[in-house]
């Protein structure tokens, strides 16, 4: 236990991170990564009443006997970071132009912040995670979308409207597959879990020869497990999913020219299935091999609290401006 008076010069946080499936919340002190109190429970986002669960559970983890400074929050965008409003999300669809943070505010009387998951998982990471100790980060999130985070000179990097480093919906393939998006060819219809899947169905239904069959509940993981059991059709959709990703980041570098690359997400668990086609295909397109040189990449360092951890470092940041 911290005496009182360290107590007093101490802020405390509440963060959140709303995901797909779970609302996850806990408290923090000051930079301390251990929460104080953490609580987690389902989103059922497709259902009314989300912004009631997640004042239940920001109720419930908020901590006893400490003032806390703000409430920091990750969200699924489009949002606008600057006003705190959730623009649109399709996991949630009754937050439709959602003033976030205005709401939480006004029912806990303490300042808001908002920024998109992805962002913060990418400011999470810098600050406590891969990424510390570099001043241009990349990060990509890869799971059943990509998103994409960016840290260029210790700034995370936003845009005119809130909206930059939407990684995966980059063009990678003119006229290629149609993304969740609506729109075709980019990095996320290529190389992330779905698309990952869809191209082992197109090529079964094409008739090629594989031990995995159209089933409906097909999903990445069977056919990673599938490529390491030496199944040629699994191989070939990691292969084609690395090489689009080496097209999408070597395009990154030539824009951003981070020090590091670090990936997140589900499917970049999958290791060198798709790492080495990944960094066979981005060596084959860096027009520049400067951009290479001392260049980590690697797989991100904080577990499922990424979105948690980068709210606290937005809450961090934000406190600092004051
Ligand atoms: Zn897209």
């Amino acid at each position: 236990m911290y005496p009182p008076s360290i107590i007093a010069r101490m802020s405390t946080f509440v963060t959140g991170d709303i995901g797909g499936t779970h609302i996850r919340v806990a408290a923090y002190e000051s930079d301390n990564t251990t929460p104080l109190t953490h609580k987690r429970t389902r989103s059922y986002g497709k259902e009314p009443g989300t912004f009631d669960r997640l004042v239940n559970a920001i109720e419930s983890a908020w901590p006893d006997n400490r003032d806390v400074k703000a409430i920091s929050m990750a969200s699924p965008g489009p949002l606008d970071p600057e006003t705190g409003i959730v623009l649109d999300t399709p996991n949630i669809p009754e937050w439709d132009n959602f003033p976030l943070t205005e709401k939480l505010s006004e029912h806990f009387h303490v300042p808001a912040y908002l920024d998109n998951d992805a962002n913060l998982a990418a400011l999470g990471e810098w600050k406590f995670g891969a990424g510390r100790d570099h001043h241009d980060v990349l990060y990509l999130t890869i799971s059943t979308g990509i998103g994409g985070g960016v840290i260029i000179d210790d700034r995370l990097l936003h845009g005119h409207h809130g909206l930059a480093a939407e990684l995966g919906h980059v063009t990678v393939l003119a006229d290629g597959p149609v993304c969740s998006c609506g729109y075709r060819g980019h990095l996320e219809a290529l190389a992330a879990g779905p698309a990952i899947v869809r191209y082992v169905r197109e090529q079964l239904e094409a008739g090629s020869r594989s031990e995995l069959s159209n089933d409906e509940d097909l999903n990445a993981y069977d056919v990673a497990e599938a490529a390491r059991r030496g199944d040629d059709l699994a191989k070939s959709a990691y292969e084609r999913a690395g090489r689009y990703l080496g097209i999408g980041v070597a395009s990154f570098l030539h824009t951003l020219d981070p020090s590091i690359v670090i990936f997140g997400g589900g499917v970049s668990q999958s290791g060198p299935l798709l790492f080495e086609p990944f960094e066979a295909s981005l060596r084959a397109h860096v027009f520049y091999p400067r951009y290479l040189e001392n260049l980590e990449i690697t797989t991100a360092a904080l577990g499922d609290d990424v979105g948690l951890l980068g709210a606290l470092a937005l809450a961090q940041m934000k406190e600092t401006d004051q």
